[in-house]
């Protein structure tokens, strides 16, 4: 493929690049503590901005406020949002992943009630999935929603809620029904946040953070018309959810700063590190593995560009991202010690975030394990589920333990 931009992206980059070059005084910050509330805000209006200029939702339907372009498009938008060295839409699950999971299966009113002020930033959305027990295998929720009157009634727990402590709404994954097969007895809900019942604490992390929390949820009342996609339908509407989600890590990756050059900038300002053969060979090791993702995503974008959604193999450039990040951050952190961690460093955000991402939107293992099944046709691993009504699961996994 011809991997420069063709006349039409040009022109598209050039538009974004001065909107960006006329409006970038008023962005906050590229970095702030997601819970600074000031931050928060500001976040919000530079959304809000970004928005009006055609920014936000650049994938969307016009339909829906958004702007119908490709990801292409997208991709020229999140390079030149990182080259002006602004902030991105500070709601990147909502408008990535549960906006687009709302056109594709939520009703008329639900995407007229919360879509418009989803892509504005008014009202911020955070994925409500994983649980104590259920992430690699989400299917096992236990969160319970059972039917009460005209509605429904929520409790149990959700762990790793991104955002949650500023957002307005989460999309929740609930089990409505037991008796059945895990997949089968699921059912999405919107949430609001301040919903009498829903409790939200913050999950400190090593970065002096907390960007992600505990929520909890003690008999909250939700209306009919809060299920996404249909009672029993859970399972598709999350794997929707999830696609998205490999998309936008995928897409969004050339904007996160996981780049060489920056890398090797770093190490070549200490010239007695640059000359040593063993900060070399590690230094071209890892950029060989960004560079090889680079030409590896060029061929998702095409893959996209024409239509089709990227297969399971697009797992394999999260993986290689996060581990040649992760041995970067490692190498910098060899050669200038331990400033590179001190709280006005442009590294000690990197360094302490990366481990993270590597469970987040699929574990390593879990990525590997799926490439290896359906990319590269080995056999599958033993499962003891399959047709089995969930609320009998554990005692059959109880027996076959001991058998
Ligand atoms: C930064 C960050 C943000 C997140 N944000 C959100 C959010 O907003 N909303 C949300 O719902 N969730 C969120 N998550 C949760 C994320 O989706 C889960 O961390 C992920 O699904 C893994 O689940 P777990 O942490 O429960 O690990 P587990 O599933 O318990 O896995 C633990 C370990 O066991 C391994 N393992 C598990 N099963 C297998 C298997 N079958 N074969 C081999 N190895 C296996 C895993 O690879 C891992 O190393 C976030 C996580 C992070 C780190």
């Amino acid at each position: 493929m011809d991997l420069n931009d063709t006349p039409e992206q040009a022109r598209y980059r050039e538009q974004v690049r001065s909107w960006l070059d006329e409006h970038k005084a008023q962005a906050p910050p590229a970095s702030g503590a997601s819970d600074d509330s000031s931050y928060i805000d500001a976040r919000r209006a530079w959304q809000r901005q970004l928005a009006e200029g055609g920014l936000a939702g650049i994938t969307w339907p016009k339909d829906f406020g958004g702007q119908g372009l490709g990801p292409i498009e997208q991709v020229i938008a999140n390079q030149e949002i990182a080259e002006a060295r602004v902030p991105g839409i500070l709601d990147v699950i909502g408008i990535g992943m549960l906006g687009p999971c709302l056109i594709a299966h939520g009703t008329d009113e639900q995407k007229t009630r919360h879509l418009g002020p989803m892509l504005h930033g008014d009202e911020v959305w955070c994925q409500l999935f994983s649980e104590p027990a259920a992430g690699s295998d989400l299917a096992a929720v236990q969160t319970r929603a059972r039917r009460d009157g005209d509605g429904w009634a929520l409790s149990g727990q959700k762990v790793w809620t991104t955002n949650a402590q500023f957002a307005a709404f989460g999309l929740l994954l609930a089990r409505t029904d037991a008796d059945v097969p895990k997949h089968k007895g699921l059912t999405m809900f919107i949430v609001p946040m301040d919903a009498p019942g829903v409790t939200i604490r913050g999950l400190r992390q090593i970065s002096g953070e907390a960007e992600f929390n505990e929520v909890f949820f003690d008999d909250v009342k939700l209306s009919d018309d809060m299920v996404v996609g249909g009672v029993g339908n859970g399972w598709g509407t999350a794997l929707t959810v999830l696609m998205y989600e490999r998309l936008t890590i995928g897409l969004g990756s050339s904007g996160m700063g996981y780049r060489s050059d920056r890398f090797a900038a770093a190490v070549a300002a200490d010239p007695a590190a640059a000359r040593d053969p063993d900060v070399r060979r590690r230094l071209g090791d890892l950029s060989a593995e960004l560079l090889a993702i680079r030409f590896t995503s060029y061929r998702t974008l095409t893959a996209l560009q024409n239509g089709q959604i990227p297969g399971p193999e697009a797992g394999l450039a999260k993986v290689t991202t996060v581990n040649a990040a992760i041995a970067a951050g490692e190498l910098i952190a060899d050669v200038v010690g331990p400033d590179a961690l001190a709280e006005d460093s442009e590294w000690a955000y990197m360094i302490s975030f990366l481990p993270g991402l590597k469970s987040a939107g699929g574990t390593e293992s879990i990525l590997r394990n799926t490439i290896g099944e359906r990319v590269l046709g080995l056999p599958p691993e033993p499962r003891l589920d399959k047709g089995i009504p969930f609320s009998e699961l554990r005692a059959k996994e109880k027996e076959a333990a001991t058998a």
